[in-house]
């Protein structure tokens, strides 16, 4: 009887084995429009207890953008990364529309200088008025206040995303024009691509000089960050865009920890911001691996920064996108297997709300409904800012 039992149960699992694991033999069909990616590396998340006092004076804030990240690309990721991303280990979870100041339909102009400056802009502006004056950003207002500040993206350092919290112009294509805002001194570490805008431009001068004027060491190779303990750093890993992941390497993750570490230096505080860069391009592609892979990628990256979180402890950590891409959804998958199968409907941008997920003291504040512009509201706060 007993081993009557057993062979029933072992035929089930087998059945139910067999059946879950067909797309593995090939024999899964996606629906009509839709494609299937199984990933074969998924990274381990450590557990991240919440920060022991939620109320405890807000030092640093890391403002994480996942360009074109929706609830679905984060889903998708989830499922391929066997249920369990460090994004799922942030307590706190709201959502942002994203609408441009003319436009239903933003871009990452519009929605990075909402995000950057409280304002709502106009599609394809950076942090600029209707008039081309300029709104101070969150990064400009900790500086001015004595904080460090840095920004790391995983592309051009030019592009709309990171352009939108320290430049200020009226078109996001004004790669040079916007290369100059980076000779400041309001900025300490900058990580990314885009060293042909600084160094090799069409008009003007060659910006390298001005930038070891004001300070910057120029680094060009990751594996020379490290040997730089303290002050400011322009690092440029790509003449242009960096490459897709996996071929950039752990550019992310290694930028970000190293931003972190020397922007720590700052007895005051920091503010960082992190951008997973290409999440937005594979929308637009609409290629599943590409949006799973860049995905995970940035979750490693997010694992990096809330480590240091949960260990400095006076660390508001804001993960959230500048809007959604592809009008990805999430058919079907497997869990054990890291499959996912998902459909695009359209290579551009959609409309819909994205996720802010917050971490940290003042992390309660971003549950919630609320326009994007009042993710610069809440970091203000935060610190304690006055306009
Ligand atoms: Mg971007
Ligand atoms: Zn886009």
């Amino acid at each position: 009887m007993k081993n009557l039992f057993l062979i029933i149960n072992l035929s089930i699992a087998l059945f139910s084995f067999g059946q879950q694991s067909t797309y593995l033999d090939g024999n899964y069909k996606p629906e009509k429009g839709g494609s299937i990616y199984i990933s074969e590396h998924q990274h381990v998340v450590d557990n991240i207890k919440p920060v022991s006092n939620p109320n405890a004076a807000i030092e640093n804030v890391i403002l994480m953008i996942g360009d074109g990240m929706g609830v679905s690309h984060v889903f998708a990721a989830m499922t391929a990364n066997n249920d369990r991303l460090y994004i799922d280990q942030m307590p706190y979870v709201g959502l942002q529309k994203t609408k441009a100041k003319n436009r239903y339909r933003t871009d990452s102009a519009g929605a990075g200088s909402a995000l950057a400056t409280g304002e709502k802009t106009n599609y394809g502006s950076i942090s600029v008025d209707d008039q081309g004056v300029p709104y101070p950003t969150i990064l400009e207002y900790a500086a001015g206040n004595g904080y460090a500040t840095g920004l790391v993206a995983a592309c051009k350092i030019t592009h709309a995303t990171p352009a939108a919290f320290i430049a200020h112009v009226p078109k996001r294509n004004q790669y040079e024009d916007i290369a100059t805002f980076f000779v400041t001194d309001s900025l300490d570490v900058f990580l990314g691509g885009g060293s042909d805008d600084f160094c090799k431009r069409e008009t003007g001068v060659n910006l390298r000089p001005a930038l070891e004027a004001k300070g910057f060491q120029v680094v060009t190779e990751l594996a020379k960050l490290d040997g730089i303990k303290r002050g400011k750093v322009a690092g440029f890993f790509a003449n242009g865009h960096l490459n897709a992941y996996p071929a950039r390497g752990e550019f992310l993750v290694e930028s970000t920890r190293k931003a972190i570490k020397l922007l720590k230096k700052n007895k005051k505080g920091f503010f960082l911001m992190v951008e997973g860069s290409q999440i937005d391009w594979a929308g637009h592609d609409n290629n599943l691996a590409y949006t799973i892979e860049e995905m995970l990628d940035f979750d490693r990256a997010v694992g990096e920064v809330l480590k240091f979180a949960k260990k400095d402890g006076h660390t508001l950590v804001i993960v959230t996108a500048d809007h959604e891409t592809g009008g990805l959804s999430v058919i079907n998958g497997d869990i054990e297997g890291g499959m996912v199968e998902a459909k695009f409907n359209t290579t551009g941008h959609s409309s819909v709300l994205v996720p802010v997920f917050a971490y940290g003291p003042g992390a309660e504040k971003f549950s919630g409904i609320y326009e994007n512009t009042a993710i610069f509201d809440k970091m203000m706060e935060a610190y304690g800012f006055k306009k």
